[in-house]
């Protein structure tokens, strides 16, 4: 789950990461009315859940009273990649000595935790990575280390961040308490870019990106709170309170599959004979008629879907619990697509002969349900 810089900044707050004061508006008077408190030049920046803000116009300083309210309102119309502006942060604006990059993340590739830094901060460090590789320093710790730091293992990274002694050592004490942060909260990504130093030497949080590991948040159920609801998509909300895992997907091919494991592989297969897939999703271990009714539904939202390839290992689930479900669909809603299905397993004739004198495309095997989807839905 993505949260939101403010939000971040708040954490940050907690685990004692210093940062610039600040507070939101969702309107432009009552962003001029935080100017009171917070004093002039301000920083105005948009609250979505992007990168890149400053260069799409998102982020800007402020010296005038009377430029706070036009800044605002422009801000708060803005689309940034795709994503309305509804609300601005706003922040005295600090004098800027010093930008670099540092961020802690789960590395798939090391299978473990890294700290990532760079000298050159404020810009992307894609880019970086990119034009110029070896300015990216890296530090991996185990988990044991992330619970309490030790400061001799994260002075040396520190010290190619900021020569200076003293600044080195502030970056120290940010890194034990952004480990301690992404540790304790169960993130995926704390990042901090930039990190600055400003005019009297002080090494501060500018900016604050914070990832969580959604199958870690119901351990916090005082974060779940920070989602954005209007950031989500509406429909994997939907299929998420109904049970479903669903994830929206580029292609042509609507998937109904039972387990993730199986639904991975359907995507696979489908990819294999030349389709693209419309969704992953997985209706789960259990074969609730009602769940098939539900995936359905949220199947038959996307537009672009020209075929239902339903995917069927029973085991726990049983075959005629989702013939059932298939035939209260068709009743409940105009199926325009083909379908194509491979249903065996538990009760697999039972299903089967419930499902006799319906319009569905049988297969026997998964590549022949991937084959026939893929021929009716397949690239144009
Ligand atoms: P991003 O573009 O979404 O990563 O947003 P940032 O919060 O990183 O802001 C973009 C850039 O705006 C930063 O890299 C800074 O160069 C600049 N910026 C943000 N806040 C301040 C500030 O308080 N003072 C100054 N001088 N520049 C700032
Ligand atoms: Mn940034």
């Amino acid at each position: 789950m993505k949260i939101h810089e403010y939000q971040a900044k708040g954490l940050f707050e907690a685990f004692g990461i210093p940062i610039t004061p600040g507070d939101v508006a969702s309107t432009a008077s009552e962003a001029e009315a935080l100017v009171e408190s917070l004093g002039l030049p301000v920083v105005v920046k948009a609250q979505v859940h992007v990168g890149g803000r400053g260069k799409a116009g998102g982020v800007k300083i402020v010296d005038n009273l009377e430029d706070v309210a036009p800044t605002a309102k422009r801000i708060l119309g803005l689309t940034i990649k795709e994503l309305p502006v509804r609300k601005v942060l706003l922040t005295p604006a600090v004098h800027i000595a010093t930008e670099v990059y540092l961020s802690i993340l789960i590395d798939r590739g090391s299978r473990g935790v890294v700290f990532i830094g760079c000298a050159d901060g404020g810009v992307e460090i894609e880019e970086t990575a990119k034009t110029n590789p070896e300015k990216i320093l890296r530090l991996a710790c185990s988990v044991r280390e992330l619970l309490d730091l030790p400061r001799e293992k994260a002075l040396p990274f520190a010290r190619k961040l900021f020569a200076d002694a003293n600044l080195a050592e502030q970056a120290v004490d940010i890194m034990i308490k952004m480990a301690r942060l992404f540790i304790e909260k169960d993130c995926a990504l704390v990042e901090i870019n930039p990190l600055i130093v400003d005019d009297q030497n002080k090494v501060i949080a500018l900016d604050a990106k914070l990832l969580l590991d959604d199958n870690a948040l119901f351990r916090h159920p005082e974060l779940e709170n920070l989602r954005d609801m209007d950031a989500e998509d509406p429909d994997e909300l939907d299929a998420k309170a109904m049970g479903l895992s669903f994830i929206r997907l580029e292609g042509r091919i609507g998937c109904m599959v039972n387990g993730a494991g199986l639904a991975m592989a359907t995507m696979d297969t489908i990819k294999h004979f030349g389709g693209e897939p419309a969704n992953f999703l997985d209706v789960g271990g259990s074969s609730d008629p009602k769940k098939v009714v539900a995936a359905f539904r949220t199947i038959l939202k996307d537009p672009d879907v020209q075929v239902i390839l339903i995917n069927i290992f029973g085991g726990i689930t049983r075959c005629d619990d989702i013939a059932k479900g298939i035939l209260a669909s068709l009743e409940e809603m105009e199926v325009k697509v083909p379908i194509v299905i491979r249903l065996i397993g538990t009760n697999q004739e039972a299903g089967q002969a419930l499902l006799e004198g319906t319009d569905l495309i049988t297969a026997g095997t998964l590549e022949e349900g991937a084959t026939k989807a893929a021929k009716i839905g397949g690239a144009a």
